[in-house]
């Protein structure tokens, strides 16, 4: 088994992360937690709400990357994969620089320093080796490297991803989608929380 998992509101959970941002930058009239697509519907429907949406994204995964936090159920997916000598791959379309980002922060870089406090990389916690860990410039860059490290299974937040036609066919999709936006679809095994994706891979 060689398990491909995307980054970003896959593995790393940012909802709390764009409600303090767009509420800092007074994009919020409403007070409690959202979620990350209710932050990006509110942003979008304001007066150039897209290139908004855009600058917000570069902050989050920047600067602010080290608020972010594990998606719940993440760590014990690891943790039997590492117990069963499973081989993951991270493989995530992520840019070395957000858009619009003023403090110019590595986004990569950001990441794998996220990545490393969390353990990822530790012999006594996931144990994953760097080399591991792919980042793409594209969508469809990201879908070749997936074919080409041969992935047993992905998994990943966005359906589109599993929508391009250059995704092979080979490879079992699973999309995890917390807040069951995306319809059900003969595409993709939809799943809403880790556990269950670890109990259908692994058992
Ligand atoms: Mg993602």
């Amino acid at each position: 088994m060689r398990i491909g998992l995307d980054f970003d509101n896959t593995i790393a959970c940012y909802d709390h992360v764009f409600t303090a941002a767009a509420r800092d930058r007074g994009y919020l009239a409403d007070k409690g937690p959202l979620n990350k697509l209710e932050v990006r519907a509110r942003v979008r429907a304001l007066d150039g709400g897209e290139q908004k949406w855009m600058a917000l994204q570069g902050e989050v995964y920047g600067k602010r990357m080290k608020d972010a936090a594990l998606m719940p159920g993440v760590a014990d997916f690891f943790t039997a994969c590492k117990t069963r000598a499973v081989n993951i791959f991270i493989v995530s379309h992520k840019t070395s620089f957000g858009h619009f980002d003023e403090n110019r922060v590595n986004l990569r870089d950001a990441a794998c320093t996220w990545m490393q406090i969390q353990g990822f990389f530790d012999p006594d916690g996931f144990a994953l080796e760097n080399k591991n860990v792919y980042f793409n410039n594209t969508r469809l860059e990201k879908i070749a490297r997936i074919a080409d490290l041969d992935c047993t299974h992905f998994i990943d937040d966005l359906k589109e991803v599993f929508a391009e036609p250059s995704f092979p066919a080979r490879v079992v999709r699973i999309l995890y989608d917390p807040i069951s936006a995306a319809p059900k679809n003969d595409m993709y095994d939809r799943h809403t929380d880790w556990k269950s994706i670890e109990h259908t891979i692994l058992g």
